[in-house]
């Protein structure tokens, strides 16, 4: 199970990630999207307006090129030679004209140039000695002839019907003496207009009426008719008479003026833009290719989707760090109430050690404490014994004194035995857990008197030296004793083999505070060892002998006082015996 901490760091990530996750599964593809929309309406509407201009200039172009020479049949028309020649058409002079409109032809870089009189017959051409020579044929029919003889003037565009070369013809009338006479024609050809339309990025064609493309820069499609059905209205509505003719190969996009088309490599979009040529029925269609918007939409379409990504990518980074943040915090809070609840376990088991330690300390000096008080009541019992078995006798033998002198020897060690349970009662009592005034004087003395018979064994000397005032500590009566015997025993066991026994027992009250130390002239303490004294269990006796555990309880009860023990070398050094310290809180009453 995860802990709290990850709990909380997981649903606290949730929205985040869900919102992270709509951002970057509808938020990215619908900006993209909106931007590439956007971004393509705009470079269309730009392309529509580079095309129209651009178409424009093509218009010039091509009306420039168209009237590059509307003057020369103009100037022929009014030229002497050509009326001389239409009134009176000789050989000769019919032979001249022919080599003069075939030079002017030819620097004019035109596809013909000639001469019909009023019935249409041509009289002199430039192309006189071609195969297909215009000379002697009749045009009359031509639409350009009839308006030129009906206006003066007159323009056409039409295949040839000898050359079958496409072309743009330019008539004039030539008058005499206020008569119609005839006209001079020129045709021009498209090959230099289309020369330098082929470089351009467009593709360029002009249609005449019926719709057919007849000047392009792509080759395959002269001839070709605009398709039947066109979704958006020309400028000139094809007249419908190009039957038979083949179709460009336009695909239109729905109602729309987008065009595919198919290449070499994949099919091409195109933008369609038609303008009329004023005065004509031609129209002038450029396209212009797409690919540019396709790029622009793609480039704006994903920035915004990078944008998007990024922006959404940053705000959950900004979530993530909050989100560590309150983890964080919450890792420290968990790992805190870890060790709190680490401290308070540690605690009760040094408790339970602790008390467990007590317990073994009160066996052990149970067991010490039952051993001398079986050493101190077997001897008065023995003695008893051996006064009633006498007692018996003397009592057979009639000595009376004798008897009544054993009865009290018996009596007084009966008397004995009872002081030494006494002060066993005393200890027995449990302590009671409350602090109150005690006597040191009593506390030593019971705590002497239950040491004495050890005392004795091993031939102490002992001082006390108490203030003739009584003094009253904080305490509890049975723990200080407890104390005392135990300072008192460590120093008997110390004196054990020393050449000089001597105890001191000694009492300094002043300030509220008492000063009860217990010295001794045994061997003292090891430097090293006066840091370790109080520890648990340590200890330099004998195994069985002593457990470690007097001076640490001791320390432990007389902190329970309020006070504190310390252990010293009596001269500063070991060898000249130890010195403890009691200090403890006076009651400041003395009695
Ligand atoms: P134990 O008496 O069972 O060893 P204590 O805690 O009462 O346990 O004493 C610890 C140690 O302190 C003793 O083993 C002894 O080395 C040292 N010690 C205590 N009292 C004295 C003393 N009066 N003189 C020298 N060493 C002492």
């Amino acid at each position: 199970m995860p802990s709290p901490a990850g709990q909380l760091v997981a649903r606290a990530l949730e929205r985040p990630r869900r919102l992270l996750l709509t951002a970057l599964l509808l938020g990215v593809p619908l900006a993209a999207a909106l931007a590439a929309g956007w971004a393509s309406s705009l470079a269309i509407d730009d392309l529509k307006d580079g095309a129209r201009a651009q178409l424009a200039l093509y218009n010039a172009n091509l009306r420039a090129e168209l009237e590059r020479h509307a003057a020369v049949p103009l100037a022929l028309a009014q030229d002497a030679e050509v009326s001389a020649l239409l009134a009176n058409p000789t050989p000769a002079a019919v032979d001249r004209l022919n080599r003069k409109l075939q030079d002017i032809a030819r620097a004019l870089d035109a596809l013909a140039l000639y001469v019909m009189d009023a019935k249409g017959t041509t009289v002199a051409a430039s192309n006189w000695n071609s195969a297909t020579s215009f000379v002697g044929e009749n045009f009359s029919y031509r639409p350009y002839f009839r308006m030129a003889m009906d206006q003066g003037e007159g323009h056409h565009f039409a295949l040839g019907t000898t050359s079958l070369v496409p072309g743009y013809y330019t008539a004039n009338r030539v008058v005499a003496e206020n008569r119609t006479v005839g006209a001079v024609v020129l045709k021009l050809g498209f090959d230099r207009l289309e020369r330098a339309w082929a470089p351009s990025q467009e593709k360029l064609l002009v249609t005449d009426r019926d719709g057919v493309a007849f000047i392009t820069n792509v080759s395959s499609w002269r001839y070709h008719a605009l398709p039947r059905r066109i979704p958006i209205s020309l400028p000139i509505v094809p007249e419908g008479t190009s039957e038979g003719l083949d179709v460009l190969p336009w695909a239109f996009g729905g109602a729309s003026d987008r065009i595919a088309l198919e290449g070499k490599d994949g099919q091409r979009r195109y933008l369609l833009t038609s303008i009329a040529m004023p005065g004509g029925d031609w129209t002038l269609h450029s396209l212009t290719s797409l690919d540019p918007v396709t790029a622009h939409a793609w480039v704006a379409g994903l920035l915004a989707a990078a944008a998007v990504a990024m922006a959404a990518l940053a705000a959950y980074a900004v979530a993530l760090r909050r989100v560590a943040l309150v983890e964080r915090i919450t890792l420290q809070e968990e790992s805190r109430a870890e060790l709190e609840r680490r401290v308070a376990a540690a605690t009760a088991d040094l408790r339970a050690a602790e008390n467990e330690l007590t317990q073994a300390a009160k066996l052990a000096a149970l067991g010490q404490m039952s051993a001398g008080i079986a050493h101190e009541i077997n001897q008065p019992l023995a003695a008893m014994r051996s006064f009633a078995d006498n007692a018996v006798v003397l009592l057979e033998r009639g000595r009376m004194d004798a008897v009544r002198d054993n009865l009290t020897e018996i009596a007084e060690l009966t008397d004995r035995m009872a002081s030494i349970t006494r002060q066993l009662k005393g200890f027995a009592r449990r302590a009671s857990g409350t602090l109150g005034p005690v006597s040191v004087h009593s506390a030593v003395a019971q705590a002497l008197a239950l040491l004495e018979a050890k005392l004795r064994r091993e031939d102490i000397a002992v001082e006390v030296d108490l203030p003739d005032l009584p003094v009253r500590v904080v305490a509890e009566d049975v723990r200080l004793q407890q104390v005392l015997v135990n300072l008192i025993g460590n120093a008997a066991d110390a004196m054990r083999g020393c050449p000089v026994r001597r105890l001191r027992i000694g009492l300094v009250a002043a300030e509220g505070e008492a000063l009860l130390s217990v010295a001794d002239t045994g061997s003292g303490i090891a430097e090293a060892d006066l840091s370790r004294l109080f520890v648990p269990f340590f200890t330099t006796k004998e195994a069985g002998e002593g457990l470690g555990l007097g001076l640490s309880i001791s320390h432990g009860i007389v902190e329970d006082f309020g006070g504190s023990l310390t252990a010293a070398n009596r001269t500063g050094e070991p060898g000249h015996g130890a010195i403890f310290t009691l200090r403890l809180k006076t009651t400041e009453q003395t009695l």
